[in-house]
């Protein structure tokens, strides 16, 4: 390790401590947080991770060694009579695998059992009661002063002010989490927009900003209600052996005690759980945010003791993150199939809810624009509908001013062609139409999956042949020999055939896919399946007219426009004459009317030599009976069928489970 790495971490800790304070003060102490908890959870998440990489340079007064922030001063303060604390996060199976590690070799046991609980989304708070009656309930403050909230606590409904049984102890402190249903959530926001009151972020903070009222009347308006799952006995005959039992005992006293708790023998039911409410917590009339894994036994918590910030004998198994915090190392820009060009954020790695995001988009100049990102700066990214990854926000407080703005490119980078932005657009376009980006991409869709499924033809590939030279335009592909691919790197015979058999076998797929494949404007594969049922044939669809399209059910006036402007292009119109000279006949409807054979729709392989027919002929039998050929075994084969002396794909087959027939058995499903 470089010192000037060191120094550069170093750095970055400070940074982030720095970062965290303020919106620890703005949360925790004025209640107005500024950044939502999950950019909130990325920060911290990377200061933790750097912690425990780097421990020389954790200080005290790190936020991950503190709990909460100082009370605030409206509020009378309360001193708990133990320490509240946080508590230790695990994000993935390794981590929950490693707390138990960690436990059982500081009990120097492999015996241990755990419960486990739902992690409520709310504000953590103290009650404590003497002889049966409540004295006073405050918040956890920073961990060992909280604020004096007993007057808003009374107006919660499920807090008992008086404990029920023959098992009321003297003293007692219960913990629980104060919380806010989803509902309730909802329509108090509705209501704040309505008297022009800014809403709350999410339910935990419409709970903390309830309880902490100064006036207890607009508590009492707003439906909180609170899930206890802990206690210190102080004074008390009855004293549980196990977390089991201490809830069991909270309940008997009259307190609401979540009824989602489990307990585990080992801590791989938590595992199987954590999948299970990760799907299920959408159900609950409250939001959770993870798991809690404790450990049963009361006696072995003790033994286990604390840190200064949370328990060694809990921890939080919280729901994948769906924000983490990067760096920009460049911007880059993707020229696409339309032309369109895109800038794209380069990303240190960075893993956002199990998967490793390196690039984000970042859509257009404006949003580049409106988000300030620039090269070199601390993002946070998150995965939009969780799939695409993008940039969230720039942390601005962590610039050293060594950041490069960027500005979209006057030329396109692919091709070194004029872009333009057209009026009212956002888009920047190259108008090269021969631009060997825009022709990759294009290719890459006629190829891909959805449109001519010409198997073999990835991402690589393409950018080769176009590179190469050997293909300038989709019907090139077509124009392919075996001799040429074999020219180019990493491409042997074998592989050099299969290509080529591939493209053939594209041929005539059907007349929705070839629509889709020319990457009309709009033309997605729901309205290509349209165009191709409502349309027929390729020569129609050709000449066809504005006002003729819109009559078609489910086609509007943009995909109208877009389809004839497509046709109307004399490049266009010379692409597809020569793809039909080339032999590329898409079916048609009519001729669509094929028997119902159980080859239909099936996709066959064939390996070795065949007896009865010839290669070719048994490929041509497939296409009349409705079915596909492919060039090798993957997944989506239906069937292979063998002959005498079967090539690897026979192995190949075995092991994705794909069904086996010999000849004879293909020539019966023939004759069904
Ligand atoms: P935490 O919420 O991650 O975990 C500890 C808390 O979990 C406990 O104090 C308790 O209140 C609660 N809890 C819920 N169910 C429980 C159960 N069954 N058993 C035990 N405890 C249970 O940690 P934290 O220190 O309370 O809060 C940190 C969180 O606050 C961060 O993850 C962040 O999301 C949020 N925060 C946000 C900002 C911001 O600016 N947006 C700033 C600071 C903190």
């Amino acid at each position: 390790m470089s010192g000037e790495r060191r120094e550069e971490v170093h750095r970055e800790i400070e940074r982030l401590r720095e970062l965290i304070h303020h919106h620890d003060y703005l949360y925790y102490v004025l209640g107005a947080p500024e950044i939502s908890d999950a950019e909130y959870d990325a920060l911290f998440r990377r200061l933790s991770e750097l912690e425990r990489e780097f421990p020389e340079f954790v200080t005290p007064d790190s936020p991950t060694q503190r709990v909460g922030g100082k009370p605030l001063e409206e509020f009378a303060s309360i001193t708990h009579s133990r320490a509240m604390l946080s508590l230790d996060n695990a994000f993935t199976e390794e981590d929950i695998r490693n707390f138990d590690r960690r436990v059982k070799r500081m009990l120097g046991t492999g015996e241990i059992s755990y419960v486990l609980e739902l992690k409520i989304d709310g504000l953590a708070v103290n009650l404590r009661y003497e002889n049966g009656a409540l004295v006073h309930g405050a918040t956890r403050g920073d961990g060992f002063t909280g604020e004096d909230v007993t007057q808003n606590l009374k107006t919660v409904k499920s807090i008992p002010l008086r404990l029920r049984g023959n098992q009321v102890p003297t003293v007692v402190e219960v913990q629980g989490e104060v919380f806010m249903n989803k509902t309730d959530f909802e329509k108090l926001n509705e209501d704040r927009k309505r008297k022009d009151e800014p809403p709350f972020a999410n339910t935990r903070n419409a709970a903390a900003g309830s309880l902490r009222q100064l006036d207890p009347a607009i508590t009492a308006q707003r439906k909180l209600d609170i899930f206890v799952y802990g206690a210190f006995l102080i004074e008390s005959n009855y004293r549980p052996a196990t977390h089991w039992e201490l809830l069991r005992w909270l309940k008997d006293l009259g307190f609401k005690v979540n009824s989602h708790v489990y307990l585990l023998k080992n801590i791989e039911e938590a595992i199987t759980l954590h999948e299970e409410w990760e799907k299920k917590r959408k159900e609950l009339p409250y939001e959770i945010d993870g798991l809690v894994v404790k450990v049963n036994e009361i006696a072995y918590q003790e033994i286990l003791g604390s840190t200064t910030r949370s328990p060694r004998w809990a921890i939080a198994y919280k729901f994948e993150p769906t924000h983490a915090l990067t760096r920009v190392l460049d911007i880059e820009v993707n020229v696409g199939r339309t032309g369109t060009l895109t800038p794209v954020a380069v990303l240190e790695p960075v893993e956002v809810g199990g998967v490793v995001v390196r690039r984000a988009t970042l859509h257009n100049e404006d949003e580049v624009k409106r988000k300030d990102v620039r090269i070199g700066d601390w993002v946070i990214v998150g995965r939009a509908g969780e799939v695409i990854p993008e940039v969230i926000r720039v942390v601005k407080e962590s610039r050293t001013g060594e950041e490069k703005a960027f500005t979209m490119p006057m030329i396109c980078p692919a091709c070194s062609s004029r872009v333009v932005r057209e009026e009212g657009e956002v888009a920047v376009k190259c108008v090269n139409i021969n631009c060997p980006a825009q022709v990759k991409e294009k290719i890459k869709h006629w190829a891909s999956r959805d449109a001519m499924d010409i198997e073999g033809l990835g991402e690589k590939l393409v950018e080769q042949l176009v590179d190469t030279g050997l293909v300038r335009t989709i019907p090139d592909l077509y124009r392919l020999k075996r001799e040429d691919l074999e020219r180019l790197e990493r491409m042997g015979k074998k592989s050099a055939d299969n290509l080529v058999r591939a493209i053939e076998a594209s041929k005539d797929r059907e007349m929705a896919r070839f629509i889709y494949g020319l990457g009309i404007r709009y033309v997605g594969e729901f309205v290509a399946r349209i165009l191709a049922e409502k349309v027929g044939s390729l020569e129609k669809l050709m000449r066809i007219k504005r006002e003729e399209l819109l009559q078609i059910e489910g086609i509007g006036p943009k995909v109208a426009e877009a389809v004839e402007q497509f046709f109307l292009n004399p490049q266009n119109q010379k692409m597809i004459l020569e793809l039909k000279d080339l032999g590329v006949r898409p079916r048609e409807k009519k001729e669509e009317v094929v028997p119902e054979t159980p080859l239909r729709g099936k996709t066959f392989v064939f390996s070795g030599t065949l007896s009865r027919f010839s290669r070719k002929e048994a490929e041509e039998l497939v296409k009349k009976y409705g079915g596909e050929i492919a060039a090798s075994v993957s997944s989506r084969v239906d069937y292979l069928v063998i002959g005498e002396n079967p090539g690897s794909k026979l192995d190949m087959a075995r092991q994705k489970n794909v069904p086996i027939l010999t000849e004879e058995e293909f020539y019966r499903l023939l004759k069904l």
